[in-house]
């Protein structure tokens, strides 16, 4: 049944493979394109104007940037996104572009396209080139600090290459002084390199391993050993070197020992691709799964472990790893959790939340985990932290096992939608724990002969009789001063008074004869559901507050028999709680008679698959204006 819900809004996907049209003219690039060639000029974009409002939102220019077209650009036939050709330049150069190649504009095109879709340059700052690597891509992208680089990094980045990942290093700067400041051994600090290949040559009986490294400028080369003309070329056999491809250009790309790489370098980017984004003969890939989900305020945003009140509320995902790397004991995986949109929503004041998560080996029971489970345990492996980035990812090596990933903001209640995407060697299943519904409704209780009943009952009859009238049935508004007379004695309960609109739900829940009104059996019936639902309350309102928290109403609803998904519980605390995520008995109460009359009639109704009804137009709305 499509629902209308804010976590269901349609979600942006890596730009390559979504074509939608984006430009206010509600034209495609195909109308745009045409429309230029016929009147024989060059485009202007209008959504995106060459003026300082698209270069920055909050800062004033420090100079005045002129805006110039590339003169022998060509249209790019596979940008979804449209733009014009005029891009920020200062003193006849581009502004945002770290190129020396003048005649190299495709990147900064690329640069542009991503900085319209997120709304101007600036949006852009702090925003790192891999991360825009990753949105053309859809990949993930892990960091390595060199100095703390596993012992297996070699084979790390040899597998990533024949993934078909891409690489970047750099070396740190301490200041921005530094930037682009070349060292002794012709390296560039803070300056985005490519690593390109790695391979093993025999030199005098040893292995040694190189790494070819590219600098994008097309020049400007490491000079130390197994550099272009190094001496240590001379020991390689000409076979082995036509092997490697091994030439003395100033082409910008080299070869460098991996030991003298890790001491000359300081950070390695891999920016691991789907398999979808990679040519077909590709021979290694990462097998993806990939789960949508959301932290709603008062239902799934949670927070941390730290939290442990309500960390149990996120989204629980769980993880089956069945088979072990090739040779190996364990199950390599990268879990990488994204949060969504919020940097096309920085000029709104939106910043980035900070995210990360953990992982738990899953008990041998089913379901989502509550609270004393991680009251109880620790978890197994954590991102290794929570932090303030678009991206978190982590790569870990587990035994083949179960286990549940949580993802999580680090304070509770705050809002997002996120992706979370395990890339693993070999296939793993999972699976959102929280899209379980499991409904356990207890049988409808038989009528009591009259001479049976207990005194509470009889008293109740003698107080029914006198409310109903000479027809023996209540009405809703008969009902409500009924329920409300005998409920003001209950103290324990924080309540004004029940609405009109519960009766009639309740009206709706036991009316089994169908003519609007309760009769006595009927009333019966529902005063021993009301009493069970109101020693749910008493138990479940912990904090004695005399209301229910939207998250005791999750553990109450659960021990009524009503475990819900994660969409649900979203949709019945906007329904039914209050700004403070409060509900007090009236709306507890129309949740509880709701819930059961909805499952009833869904019961009634599925005979032959108890997962699916069918229905028409007609006896949807019938249904739905009479729960
Ligand atoms: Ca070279
Ligand atoms: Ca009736
Ligand atoms: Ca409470």
């Amino acid at each position: 049944m499509p629902y209308l819900h804010r976590s269901l809004r349609p979600q942006p996907q890596p730009v390559p493979r979504d074509a939608r049209t984006i430009h206010s003219s509600g034209q495609s690039f195909e109308q745009l394109r045409q429309g230029c060639l016929q009147s024989g000029t060059l485009f202007e974009d209008a959504d995106f104007p060459a003026s300082n409002g698209s270069l920055f939102y909050s800062e004033r220019p420090q100079v005045p940037f002129v805006w110039k077209r590339p003169g022998f650009w060509q249209h790019s036939e596979w940008l979804d996104v449209v733009i014009d050709d005029r891009l920020p330049t200062f003193r006849d150069r581009l502004v945002f572009l770290h190129s020396a190649d003048h005649n190299e504009f495709w990147s900064a095109l690329l640069e542009k396209a991503y900085a319209k879709l997120n709304g101007s340059y600036e949006a852009l700052k702090g925003g790192s080139a891999i991360e825009a690597m990753e949105d053309f891509t859809g990949g993930v992208a892990e960091n390595f600090p060199i100095r703390e680089a596993p012992e297996d990094f070699y084979e790390i980045l040899e597998k990533a290459l024949k993934r078909g990942s891409l690489l970047g290093c750099s070396i740190d700067t301490l200041n921005a002084s530094e930037s682009e400041a070349r060292t002794p051994f012709g390296l560039i600090k803070g300056h985005a390199y490519t690593v390109t290949g790695l391979n093993q040559v025999n030199v005098h009986g040893q292995r040694i391993k190189l790494i070819r490294v590219r600098n994008p400028w097309g020049q400007v080369e490491w000079n130390g050993p197994w550099s272009d003309s190094s001496p240590e070329w001379r020991s390689v056999n000409p076979e082995e070197q036509k092997r490697l491809g091994h030439t003395a250009l100033d082409d910008g790309e080299f070869w460098m020992a991996f030991e003298d790489f890790k001491t000359h370098f300081d950070k390695v980017e891999i920016c691991n691709l789907t398999p979808d984004a990679l040519e077909d003969h590709a021979l290694h890939r990462w097998e993806v799964t990939t789960h949508q989900g959301s932290w709603v305020h008062g239902s799934t945003a949670g927070g941390c472990r730290n939290f442990l009140d309500t960390f149990w509320t996120n989204p629980q995902i769980k993880l089956s790893l069945t088979e072990t790397d090739e040779g190996q004991e364990g199950c390599t995986f990268l879990a990488a959790l994204m949060q969504k949109d919020r940097r096309k929503l920085k000029r709104f004041g939106a910043n980035m939340l900070t995210i990360g998560y953990a992982i738990y080996q899953c008990p041998d029971k089913d379901g989502h985990l509550s609270k004393d489970f991680f009251r109880y345990h620790a978890s197994l492996a954590r991102s290794k932290t929570f932090i303030n980035l678009r991206e978190v990812s982590g790569r870990f090596q587990l035994p083949p096992g179960d286990y549940i990933l949580i993802p999580s903001t680090f304070e509770p209640h705050q809002e997002a939608d996120f992706c979370l995407r395990i890339f693993s060697e070999k296939r793993a299943v999972t699976r959102d724990l929280d899209e379980n519904i499991d409904i356990d409704l207890p049988e409808l209780p038989k009528s009591t002969p009259q001479e049976e009943e207990t005194e509470e009952e009889q008293q109740f009859r003698a107080l029914f009789r006198r409310i109903a009238g000479e027809d023996m049935e209540v009405s809703a508004e008969e009902l409500e001063y009924l329920l409300n007379a005998v409920l003001q004695k209950k103290t324990a309960l924080k309540f004004k008074r029940l609405s009109l609109l519960s009766c009639r739900n309740i009206i709706s829940l036991m009316d089994t004869s169908g003519n609007g009104k309760l009769e006595f059996e009927e009333f019966r019936v529902f005063w021993d559901k009301l009493k069970h639902w109101m020693d749910l309350f008493l138990q479940f309102d912990v904090d004695k507050s005399g209301t229910m928290s939207s998250y005791e109403l999750r553990t109450a609803l659960k021990a009524a028999g009503f475990q819900l998904s994660g969409h649900l519980l979203q949709l019945i605390v906007l329904r039914y709680a209050d700004e403070a995520l409060q509900l007090d008995f009236d709306d507890y109460l129309n949740c509880l008679v709701r819930l059961e009359t909805a499952s009833r009639v869904f019961q009634s109704l599925s005979v032959e698959n108890k997962d699916f009804i069918h229905l028409n137009i007609n006896e949807f709305i019938s249904l739905t204006m009479n729960i």
